[in-house]
């Protein structure tokens, strides 16, 4: 007998697919809680960058102490929805709530560094599925239908090219009001991330077997979420 399958939708994909806006309204439309998995790799870096700067430890000496796992799984870690006009959530981490400093390109890239040790990997993914144990949970980040949620319902792989991807994030760096944005660093960056994210040995940025894919290059957020709710629908739980 198959094993039960949970109610909850994981949407993974490379960076500037258009996940978020998209996990987001999905779990609006359901009234799911959304999971935005990839903040909290962020949200850690942050945290670790902060540490290192504080002991002069390097990343690696973090991570290599002996309790570092399970000061992770105890961390308090919230995810707040996003303020007005913003399109990113924020995570609170203990006293601290962590907002635009979370969006850098290089807490992004630092995020992807970290999230390549296993240490790390082990205590965000305890994290996530003690946050998904009661289901109802749109998860979204690069393994969440692969190594987090692997029994959920309804998982999905969105991808564009990297070109449509860059072309994404420029227009929404500048409707934030950037004006000096080096398109060529922005892309080279999107690039190495994905690359990187796509090569690591633990939970490789790679579809689930039975994920459903969609390419966004030419749709709309619109079109994605409704391909998205009609799968849902026409496969009940
Ligand atoms: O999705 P976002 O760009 O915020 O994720 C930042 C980085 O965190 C990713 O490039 C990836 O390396 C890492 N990540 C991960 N597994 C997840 C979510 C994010 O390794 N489930």
């Amino acid at each position: 007998m198959s094993e039960q399958r949970l109610a909850i939708v994981t949407i993974d994909g490379p960076a500037g697919v258009g996940k978020s806006t998209i996990s987001r309204l999905i779990a609006d439309q359901l009234a799911f809680t959304y999971l935005d998995t990839g903040s909290m790799y962020r949200a850690l870096a942050y945290e670790l960058a902060k540490t290192q700067k504080a002991t002069g430890k390097s990343v690696q000496e973090l991570v290599q102490d002996d309790h570092f796992v399970e000061q992770v799984q105890a961390l308090e870690l919230e995810l707040l929805p996003p303020l007005q006009g913003e399109e990113y959530g924020r995570v609170r981490i203990g006293k601290q709530v962590l907002g635009s400093e979370l969006r850098a390109e290089e807490m992004g890239q630092l995020a992807s560094e970290i999230s390549a040790l296993a240490q790390v990997r082990s205590g965000l993914t305890a994290i996530q599925q003690r946050m998904g144990a009661a289901g109802k949970v749109v998860a979204e980040g690069r393994d969440t239908g692969t190594v987090v949620f692997p029994l959920a319902a309804w998982k999905f792989f969105l991808d564009a090219t990297p070109e449509e991807r860059a072309r994404r994030r420029i227009r929404q760096l500048r409707a934030g009001g950037a004006e000096c944005i080096d398109e060529a660093a922005l892309l080279a960056n999107l690039l190495a991330r994905d690359r990187a994210d796509r090569n690591r040995v633990l939970a490789p940025l790679q579809p689930a077997e039975d994920a459903y894919l969609v390419d966004t290059s030419l749709l709309s957020i619109n079109e994605v979420v409704n391909e998205i709710l009609q799968h849902i629908r026409s496969h009940p739980l």
